[in-house]
């Protein structure tokens, strides 16, 4: 197969109590491996199948017959980056030169918060939160359905899946619950101060 479902970044039990085994076993055994799946069956024999991941999002994502691919192609790149922005006992203070930057865009780290969790609580349906990078400027983007900020020529720092198959077996519809969660105990930093360095 051209695409394959990459292993968690940490074993399925090791978010719990904030996010379990049991959600994992559906959201990445289930769900990220169907859109893997389907992106395999509609590239198959074509000349996307060649193509990388962020290659096929942006030459799909404005063309209404490939919508499939668009959004298969999306979600397993954003599932796959999602995992690597939750870490164990991640959340909370970030490192001082993600911090400082995060200061200096929204007014302070706890209006930084405020922002984010009111993007990520208000998205309505299925959709992702993003921490952008474009032109040195940092930026909270909320996107619909498979979205992703790159096709907008915004560098991803971190994403937050507020699709209810993200939390509904944990948190059911207490969406705002699961994002205070992730900013507290799940934010992986090192992956956003690793992500900032790639930015101009
Ligand atoms: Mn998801």
């Amino acid at each position: 197969m051209t695409f394959e479902l990459p292993p968690l970044p940490w074993s399925s039990d090791a978010l719990e109590p904030h996010v379990s085994a049991k959600t994992f076993s559906f959201h990445h055994g289930k769900h990220h491996a169907a859109y893997v799946n389907n992106l395999n069956k509609l590239v198959d024999g074509s000349p996307l199948a060649r193509k990388s991941l962020p290659e096929i999002i942006q030459e799909t994502v404005n063309d209404a017959a490939k919508k499939g691919v668009f959004n298969n192609a999306a979600q397993v790149w954003n599932h796959t980056f999602f995992w690597n922005s939750m870490r164990p006992g991640g959340g909370g203070e970030p490192p001082a030169k993600v911090k400082d930057r995060l200061v200096q865009a929204f007014g302070g780290f706890d209006k930084f918060k405020e922002e984010f969790s009111t993007k990520a609580t208000t998205l309505f349906g299925s959709g992702w939160t993003w921490l952008t990078a474009s032109g040195g400027k940092l930026e909270i983007v909320q996107t619909s359905n498979a979205g992703n900020p790159m096709t907008d020529g915004k560098t991803p720092l971190f994403t937050l899946d507020v699709w209810e198959h993200a939390y509904y077996l944990d948190y059911q519809n207490r969406r705002p619950d699961f994002v205070k969660t992730f900013l507290d105990h799940l934010v992986n930093w090192d992956f956003v101060l690793a992500n900032m360095k790639n930015v101009k």
